[in-house]
């Protein structure tokens, strides 16, 4: 006879490793299903592989500031397990942390493979049995319930269900938007998902020859037709298709808009923290001390680490960069200050599904009681993670949601108090 499972769990991500571990640690005797070999590849691939794990803003209220519009249906999550909640939950349990800048939360091993293990062995502690290599292919509906799933050629039933399965993002990570499809079979809304947070493409040739330099503390300005729209400082990184960082993908959402309204430039600053006036009296200490050198052969003492290269090629459309330093006119030296202070980029676009860390879209919150994650629609159905419509900026914020979400309903499972939809 079939085994009827208090729970199964589809999608053995972030948020699912996390609801399926909590119902086993409640004693519930809990499938979870993974269409990969392995499970996590997403977490594996997060943070650069160091997986930015949550971030330790301590304000209850300013955390719940980055998620913008959601933060109203987020209160009576995080008040179950917030910051404090999942940074004791690893720390205090076997995976040390530590906090970084922008109060970035990682852990001590600098290794997103151990939060995989981690979780791993907390469903092992609760007995969960995983399966791997299982990809469901269709979901069963009875009376507003889900009867069963099927995975292969076999039904798999449950009391309740929880769709873990991730967003759109890096698809072969395996999230290839299973379950917003199923979703939608449910009868639930699903807002079409974009590229949220997602590097840009640009134009210009030079700032090709920098991909793979990072640069902390950069700031970058964006215009519209050459109208100033926003500015914002973090870490850039240059890559060979154009600019990615934090600084870069959380200024996304809004290049996304602007590019519907004409074109988009922007002007990075190498230098932020340095005024014009100092930068000019930096430079023409440094070509004191080369007077007879080409200034191509200078770059190098001028810029940031790395950053000669693609200057050089910058510069040399402006001036005649085999002149010696001597013979740099005060114009030349002035114009080299203003490049420097706002290096030119044109935005062609941004990238797509492939490269974003995340994309927006998915379940509307109005769907779903945040109270546990059960779905409005579906009795015995709960939703965690990336398949919610929630958006965030870079820094720990997408992570934190699938510990809530995944804790809360992997604490809510089974429990039969809850009123039958009609
Ligand atoms: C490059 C990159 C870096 C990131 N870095 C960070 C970071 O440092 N910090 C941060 O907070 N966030 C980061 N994120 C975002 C974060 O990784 C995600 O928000 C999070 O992993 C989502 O977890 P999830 O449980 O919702 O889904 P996922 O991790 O996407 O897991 C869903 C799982 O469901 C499985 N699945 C899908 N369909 C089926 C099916 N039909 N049958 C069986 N299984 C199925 C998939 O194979 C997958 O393993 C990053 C994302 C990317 C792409």
């Amino acid at each position: 006879m079939t085994k009827r499972y208090d729970l199964i769990v589809v999608g053995g991500g972030a948020s699912g490793m996390i609801a399926a571990g909590r119902a086993g640690e409640r004693g519930l005797s809990v499938l979870l299903l993974e269409k990969n070999k392995q499970l996590g590849c997403k977490l594996l691939i997060s943070g650069n592989g160091r997986c930015n794990i949550l971030n330790a803003i301590k304000d209850e209220h300013m955390l719940l500031e980055k998620y913008g519009s959601s933060k109203q249906f987020l209160y009576s999550l995080f008040a179950q397990f917030g910051e404090k909640d999942a940074f004791d939950f690893f720390n205090s349990h076997g995976l040390p942390l530590v906090v970084e800048a922008y109060n970035r939360v990682f852990p001590k091993s600098q290794s997103a493979a151990d939060v995989v293990q981690f979780l791993t062995d907390y469903m092992r502690k609760g007995n969960v049995e995983v399966r791997t290599g299982c990809v469901v292919s269709s979901v069963q509906i009875k009376d507003d319930s889900i009867e069963s799933i099927l995975c292969g050629e076999e039904a798999l039933i449950a009391t309740d269900y929880i769709f873990a399965t991730g967003g759109t993002s890096h698809p072969e990570t395996g999230s290839t938007g299973d379950g917003y499809k199923w979703l939608e079979q449910l009868g639930h809304t699903v807002i079409s998902p974009t590229p949220s947070l997602v590097p840009m493409a640009i134009k210009e040739r030079w700032a090709k020859e920098l991909s793979g330099i990072s640069l902390e503390d950069m700031n970058i300005t964006f215009f519209v037709d050459g109208e100033k729209e926003f500015k914002l400082n973090g870490r850039l990184l240059f890559t060979h298709f154009g600019i990615s960082g934090p600084l870069i993908i959380n200024s996304a959402p809004k290049v996304s808009k602007l590019l519907l309204t004409g074109i988009v430039t922007a002007q990075i600053n190498m230098f932020p923290k340095t005024d014009s006036g100092e930068l000019e009296r930096q430079i023409i200490s440094i070509f004191d001390v080369n007077k007879n050198k080409a200034l191509k052969n200078i770059v190098s003492e001028l810029v940031p680490a790395g950053m000669s290269k693609g200057v050089l090629l910058l510069l040399s459309e402006h001036m005649d960069m085999e002149t010696k330093v001597h013979s740099v006119t005060k114009d030349n030296r002035k114009k080299i200050v203003n490049l420097f202070k706002a290096l030119p980029i044109t935005i062609t676009g941004l990238m797509g599904l492939d490269r974003a860390i995340i994309a927006d879209g998915g379940l509307p919150l109005t769907e779903v009681d945040m109270k546990t994650m059960r779905s409005n629609k579906v009795n015995n159905l709960f939703v965690t993670g990336d398949l919610l419509h929630i958006n965030r900026p870079s820094g720990g914020f997408s992570l934190q949601l699938c510990w809530s979400t995944g804790y809360v309903a992997g604490s809510s499972v089974g429990k039969r108090d809850y009123p039958i939809l009609l």
